[in-house]
C-alpha cells in the first residue's frame, strides 16, 4: 500500500492527489452512512469510524472519522474547548503548532479567533519555525495549541518555556503527547539515535522520548498551572462509545497564571 502511495505520488502533481484523496473520502463517507457514531468536529454520522494506526500494536477499528480524519484525541480536545472553555465565543489570538488537518480549516474560518498557524516546515503554516525558539515576543497568545510535538524536540524544556513566554498571562496551552500511563516517569536517552531502537522504546521512529506519568512536572517546571483529567470519563458510557473518546488518555489544561 506504501508503495503505491509512493509511486502515485511520483506520477501525479500533489494538487491533483489531494483533490483525488478527498473524492475517496466522500465516497467512503457515504458507504458508512448510519447513526451508530458521530463525530463532534465535523458534524458527522456514521454507521462506524475507519480503522487507523502506522504498526500492529497501534492498529485500531473504528477510530478516524472518514469526513473529517479527526482521531479519539482530535475528538476529545475538540469537546474539551467546546464544553470547559471560551474557545469558540470569545476574541482570542491563536498560535496553533502543528496543525491537525482535522482543525485546521475550521479554527482559521472562526471569526472569533485571530489565527496563526506555525510548523517547522509544512507548507500549510503561516510561519515558520523551531519550537524552542518562537519567533515572537512574550505574553503574545491567549492560546496556543501544539499537539504531538514535545515528543519529537531535543530539549522540551527549552520547548515548553518558549511556549509559556509567548503566553499571555491567564491564557491556556494545549500540549497534549504521547504517553505510557503505566509508567511514573518518562523514558529518554539522548545516546539512542538509531531509528528503529526508537521506534521500539519510545514508539515511532522520529521520538526522541516516551512520556510517563510525570509530564505534568515536566509541565509545572516551564512555569504551567497544570490541571490533569480523564475527560473521557466524564462522559457517559454511551457519548464517550458514540464519540469513540480515548477512554485512557490525559488530558492537560496548562495555563499561565
Ligand atoms: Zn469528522
Amino acid at each position: 500500500m506504501k508503495s503505491i502511495i509512493r509511486l502515485l505520488l511520483q506520477i501525479f502533481p500533489r494538487p491533483f492527489l489531494i483533490r483525488l484523496s478527498l473524492l475517496i473520502n466522500r465516497i467512503i463517507a457515504v458507504f458508512l452512512v448510519g447513526n451508530k457514531v458521530e463525530c463532534p468536529v465535523c458534524g458527522g454520522k456514521f454507521r462506524k469510524f475507519l480503522p487507523y494506526g502506522y504498526t500492529k500494536a497501534t492498529g485500531r477499528d473504528n477510530c478516524l472519522c472518514p469526513k473529517c480524519l479527526s482521531l479519539e484525541r482530535h475528538r476529545l480536545m475538540w469537546l474539551y474547548l467546546q464544553n470547559e472553555t471560551d474557545f469558540f465565543s470569545k476574541n482570542l489570538k491563536v498560535l496553533h503548532i502543528a496543525p491537525e488537518q482535522c482543525f485546521f480549516k475550521k479554527f482559521r474560518s472562526l471569526s472569533n479567533l485571530d489565527y496563526t498557524s506555525g510548523d517547522l516546515e509544512s507548507p500549510i503554516a503561516d510561519v515558520h519555525f523551531d519550537v524552542q525558539e518562537i519567533p515572537f515576543e512574550e505574553n503574545t497568545f491567549d492560546v496556543v495549541i501544539c499537539n504531538h510535538v514535545l515528543e519529537h524536540v531535543d530539549s522540551d524544556a527549552k520547548a515548553m518555556s518558549e511556549l509559556y513566554r509567548i503566553l499571555k498571562p491567564e491564557g491556556f496551552a494545549i500540549l497534549q503527547v504521547p504517553m505510557d500511563t503505566e509508567n511514573p516517569k518518562t523514558e529518554e536517552d539522548p545516546s539512542v539515535t538509531d531509528p528503529k531502537e526508537r521506534e521500539r522504546l519510545y514508539r515511532q521512529k522520529d521520538h526522541v522520548r516516551l512520556y510517563g506519568l510525570d509530564y505534568s512536572d515536566r509541565l509545572q517546571a516551564a512555569g504551567f498551572v497544570v490541571k490533569a483529567s480523564q475527560y473521557s470519563k466524564e462522559f457517559s458510557e454511551e457519548q464517550a462509545a458514540r464519540y469513540r473518546l480515548p477512554m485512557n488518555e490525559i488530558f492537560y489544561f496548562n495555563q499561565k497564571i
